[in-house]
Parts: structure tokens; sequence; C-alpha cells
């Protein structure tokens, strides 16, 4: 499939159009941004780690029903996906208390969480993606009702197989965000799943193998992300 434009241009990510005007080529980079670009850096071969990833984690969820962009892996740093509008929306979910869940509301690390958190964020770095609910979304017409009810249950859902899938690599996983994007009128997921987007503990020791290891400094930073890799391709 012949790469044509850059089209966009992310903090991980850059998207050109192909010549079949329904897909677009996801590329990786190695950049890393946290605490909204405040903290810049890059991660030597993480591109080619989260690709990997990701694919793994969007086959798997597509072959248990979920709709996903993802068409097909062209290279090490590259995938064919779909050509989506982004639902400019992101989607987070927490099975256990980290990061801004703690920060905000004073939850204590760790701490398991009587169910599930469905969270909002509103896709946007100039606002600093503000926490928002149900009724902004709608309100402000970042997606409809009907769209936004599909997204609450396509989440739970990828939160239930993920769970499963990563318990079984001795891996917890503690939230996630999501991103999800319009495709010939469908609701599908888009975007990318892997450890920039995840929290991941490893069972027991507690080990963090996840973007974490950037944000907060703990060193062995590409080690936590080629751990996980291993785990998920099993090689
Ligand atoms: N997350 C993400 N992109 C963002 C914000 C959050 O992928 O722009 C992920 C993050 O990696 C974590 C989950 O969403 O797995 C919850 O993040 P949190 O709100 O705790 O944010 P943080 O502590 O990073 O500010």
């Amino acid at each position: 499939m012949e790469k044509k434009d850059k089209i966009y241009e992310g903090k991980a990510k850059i998207l050109y159009t192909t010549s079949d005007p329904d897909l677009l080529i996801q590329y990786f980079k190695d950049d890393a941004t946290a605490f909204n670009a405040k903290k810049k850096g890059t991660i030597d071969e993480k591109g080619i780690m989260n690709n990997s990833i990701s694919s793994k984690i969007f086959e798997y969820l597509g072959s248990n029903g979920i709709p996903t962009h993802l068409v097909k892996v062209l290279s090490e740093r590259e995938m064919l996906v779909k050509r989506v509008t982004i639902v400019p929306v992101e989607v987070i979910i927490r099975n256990r208390a980290a990061g801004s869940l703690c920060r905000n509301y004073g939850a204590q690390e760790g701490k398991t969480l009587a169910r599930p958190i469905f969270e909002l964020c509103y896709k946007n770095d100039a606002f600093n993606d503000p926490l928002m609910n149900d009724d902004h979304v709608v309100a402000l017409g970042l997606a409809t009702e009907k769209e936004l009810a599909r997204i609450k249950e396509l989440t739970h859902k990828i939160n239930d197989l993920m769970k499963k899938f990563f318990l079984a690599l001795n891996i917890e996983l503690i939230d996630f965000k999501l991103e999800f994007g319009r495709y010939k009128g469908e609701i599908i997921l888009a975007d990318e799943i892997s450890p920039d987007t995840c929290r991941l503990w490893e069972v027991g020791t507690g080990v963090r193998l996840d973007k974490d290891r950037f944000r907060n400094d703990l060193g062995n930073i590409k080690e936590g992300y080629q751990e996980v890799l291993k785990r998920v391709t099993g090689k």
C-alpha cells in the first residue's frame, strides 16, 4: 500500500493517506510525552514495540466481536487502518486507583475499585484534556447519545476482554485510555492500545510495565515495554 500525504502528526504517531480514500497508514514513533507534553523524550524502539503490541491486542479484540480500525500490519512501525473521524473524547476505564484518580480524589494508589470507573475527557490539549460527563459530550455535540451509549457498551466489553488477556500473561490491567471513531456510520475502536495508554502491573510484584516508568523516572523504561511485548507476542 503506497504511503501518500502526511495528514496528521500527534505525540506518538503519524497518519498518512493511501491510494484508498477509506484507508490510512498509522506510523508509530519513538517519541514519548507525559503531563500534557510538559515532559518529552524518546524511548528507543518504542514505535516498533507499540505497533506490535497494539496490533496483537486489536486482533484479539476483533476476534472477540469488537469492531476496530486495524486492517493489517504493514511493517515494523506501520499498520493499515480504516480512516475514521475521531470522536474528540478520551475514554478512560479504571479497575484500580492510580494516576489522576489518586491526585484528584485522594484514593490510595492500587486501591481496588468497587466497580470499574468509566471516565470521559475532552481530547483537547489547549484545555488540558478536562474531565467531562455524558451531558458535556452530548450537549457540546462531540457525540450523540446513541454513539455515547455504544462507546460505553464497547468500552466495558473491551475492559472485560483485556483484563482476561493480560491476566493470562501475569499482568494486571490497572487502567487504560481508548479512542473511538466513526466509520461508515458505525462507532469503531481506533488509535492504539499499548504501554503508552495502559497501566500494567506485574501480578504479585507490582512491577510497573508501562509509561509510568517514563513519567516517574523509574528507570529501565525500554525494558518495561520489551517485557510486555515478549508476553503479548510470546516471542
Ligand atoms: N492516558 C493516556 N493518554 C492521556 C491520558 C491518559 O493514554 O492523554 C492513559 C494513561 O496511560 C493511564 C490512563 O489513561 O493508563 C489513566 O490516566 P490518568 O488519568 O491517571 O492520567 P495521568 O496520571 O497520566 O495524568
